[in-house]
């Protein structure tokens, strides 16, 4: 395996590795997996050991190979130092966790920008798969043997709940949780003990966040309807992003109940389009929180530079129902 070596370390981010070694042991592809055992992680080579590592700047490449490797190593933590409770939520402990510590490393690894990627990838995974369950879907907090919730669902409700109250305040949780439970025996943390932390670190203007995220099935509808620009006498480019928008509560079976949305998101204007090969850095004309709120708005910008690119969330941060109706083209007034 061809490994990058960059200088990104800084202090741990939960607690140090108790352990001395990581070692990956490839095997054939008679079985698909990898897992993580005590400084110790079986890889086969069908999950990415044979596959070719993209180029790093890639905007329309996921470098599985690194996720799942970043994942696993969390683990580490996540499942070996942390055990979740036989009750409903373990995996919140383990899989959600070791997913949202290995998006952090992609985000290092690959920049903010790009981390859409990995974002769109799994939202649209949760949203197929909750699609097509015969069994009830579970909040984040109560979820039994469901991957696309503890997996996929749970790294967007991660991820969106650092880009909210901040990494740190997600990581002073965690490491408090680690403190606490860290290679004990019972009683062992339900998913309860970690959104008490959590509610305790975020304070209470985040309790409804941290209820649609963990506690209900919550969704957003956020679509970049119309987006037009014109330049002005003065050399710099009006913008009029005109947004769509809806929040909705899911029940286990799917029905869905529209309730009021006004709640922060990304607002996006670009060169390029992200998720395309030429998007870098650079493309990024402007990039700002603002309220969206239920319905149609407009939202007016000034740039020095002429858009391309017009979005509301989009870097698919958000739980939305459609991931590809976040951006669009700008017309040209
Ligand atoms: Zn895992």
């Amino acid at each position: 395996m061809r490994w990058r070596h960059r200088s990104t370390c800084t202090r741990p981010r939960f607690h140090p590795n108790p352990f001395k070694q990581a070692r990956i042991l490839e095997f054939p592809t008679y079985a698909n997996f990898t897992q993580a055992f005590a400084g110790t992680i079986p890889y086969s080579e069908g999950i990415g050991l044979v596959t070719r590592l993209p180029d790093t700047g890639a905007a329309d490449k996921i470098d599985m190979v690194t996720y799942v490797t970043a994942h696993e190593i969390a683990h580490q933590w996540w499942g070996h130092q942390v055990i979740g409770a036989e009750q409903q939520g373990p995996t919140l402990l383990s899989e959600t966790f070791a997913q949202y510590s290995a998006l952090l490393v992609m985000e290092r690894l690959y920049g903010r920008e790009q981390v859409r990627k990995f974002l769109k990838y799994e939202l649209d995974r949760y949203l197929r798969a909750r699609g097509g369950k015969l069994i009830e879907e579970l909040p984040l907090a109560r979820v039994e043997d469901q991957p696309y919730v503890y997996y996929q669902k749970g790294s967007l409700a991660m991820y969106w709940l650092k880009e909210v109250v901040g990494e740190a305040v997600v990581n002073r949780a965690l490491q408090r949780l680690i403190a606490q439970y860290a290679f004990k025996s019972a009683p062992y943390p339900n998913s309860s003990d970690f959104l008490r932390l959590l509610r305790e670190e975020a304070g209470p203007a985040h309790d409804a966040l941290i209820t649609d995220l963990f506690e209900r099935i919550s969704l957003v509808a956020a679509k970049a309807s119309a987006a037009s620009t014109h330049q002005r006498p003065d050399g710099q480019w009006d913008l009029t992003l005109e947004v769509e928008a809806r929040k909705l509560i899911a029940d286990g079976k799917g029905v869905e109940t529209e309730v009021p949305l006004d709640e922060a998101f990304d607002i996006g204007l670009f060169s390029a389009e992200p998720g395309a090969k030429d998007f870098k850095p650079a493309s990024v004309l402007l990039f700002e929180r603002r309220t969206v709120r239920s319905g149609k708005q407009q939202f007016q910008l000034v740039l020095k530079e002429k858009p391309l690119w017009a979005g509301v969330d989009p870097y698919n941060k958000r739980i939305d129902r459609n991931s590809d109706d976040n951006l669009r083209k700008v017309d040209l007034k």
